[in-house]
């Protein structure tokens, strides 16, 4: 007897993950490697080997950082630096796993998906949900749809441009969000002022005890994220923000600062029940979220 399984696969600068999927979309035996400098999809293939087993595999659903060219089924992770002109995954994929259909979609789509399927947008129509951590990146809902757009990276909100503001990005554009208010942003502007640290968990914890400059870099990171988050629940008459990522634990010193950028700028009518509020999914929500691409593959006879 054969028995048939799906995977689920996500990738981005930091980690690797594979889980086994089960026929409801819940991820099982879920594996975490840290990304190498080399060799990743090497990594990917024997993670999703161990997980296969001796399984047939009917359904791969990949998640990775982006962009992605979603229809070409190549993915160009920024920090991956060897896929950096494009890795051809799906055909990768195909390639390991004849018989499976692979599902590719970029990594705030997953976080989006995760959070309609079991976070707090569960049941609402409208919402985004954004990650902070060494990148900004998002997924939206609108009227009960996970946005995918044409290349499938839409909800990119950490590449929409903040008034005020002309910090480099690496994107090649000036003033992005997440040239601002990222981890590594917010640090490089504290090195600016003065401060002497290097990591983010050193940031937060001098900001909390009232350092000065660093509590300046979370106020201008979390300003920045309130302003952006304004701009987006106004074009698309938002209901709910989520907020997740590492850097977004910060608590009150990045937290009070982007609730004020939203009372301060959300002021439409329609934006007055405009609720943003912090994930309560861990870091397996975008593994969780792609799982629920397999669903929708076509099982074999
Ligand atoms: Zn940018």
């Amino acid at each position: 007897v054969i028995t048939v399984t799906a995977l689920a696969l996500t990738i981005d600068a930091t980690t690797i993950a594979v889980g086994r999927v089960d026929p409801d979309g819940q991820v099982h035996d879920a594996r975490r490697v840290p990304t190498p400098a080399t060799s990743v999809w090497d990594t990917c293939r024997r993670l999703l080997l161990d997980a296969a087993g001796a399984d047939e595999v009917a359904s791969v659903g990949i998640c990775s950082a982006g962009p992605i060219d979603m229809a070409a089924g190549i993915v160009a992770p920024a920090d991956i630096a060897e896929w950096g002109s494009g890795f051809d995954i799906v055909a990768a994929t195909r390639e390991l796993f004849p018989t499976a259909t692979p599902g590719l979609a970029v990594e705030g789509v997953c976080l989006a998906l995760a959070e309609q399927r079991y976070g707090q947008a569960d049941g609402v129509m409208d919402a985004l949900a954004i990650t902070v951590s060494s990148h900004i990146t998002g997924g939206m809902t609108v009227g009960g749809f996970v946005l995918v757009g044409h290349t499938g990276n839409a909800g990119n909100i950490g590449h929409t441009v903040v008034a005020g503001y002309d910090d480099r990005c690496a994107c090649g554009g000036r003033g992005c969000l997440e040239a601002i208010a990222s981890a590594p942003s917010s640090i490089r502007w504290a090195r600016t002022q003065g401060w002497t640290g290097t990591s983010p968990d050193d940031l937060v914890e001098a900001a909390r005890s009232g350092e000065p400059i660093a509590a300046a870099a979370l106020q201008r990171a979390g300003t920045a994220l309130g302003q952006a988050i304004s701009s987006a629940a106004a074009l698309l008459d938002l209901d709910l923000v989520i907020v997740g990522g590492s850097f977004a634990q910060s608590g009150g010193p990045l937290w009070r600062p982007l609730s004020q950028a939203v009372a301060t700028h959300s002021r439409l009518s329609f934006l007055a029940g405009l609720r943003v509020v912090p994930t309560t999914l861990d870091a397996s929500a975008t593994l969780n979220g792609v799982a629920l691409l397999t669903m929708a593959a076509p099982q074999p006879a």
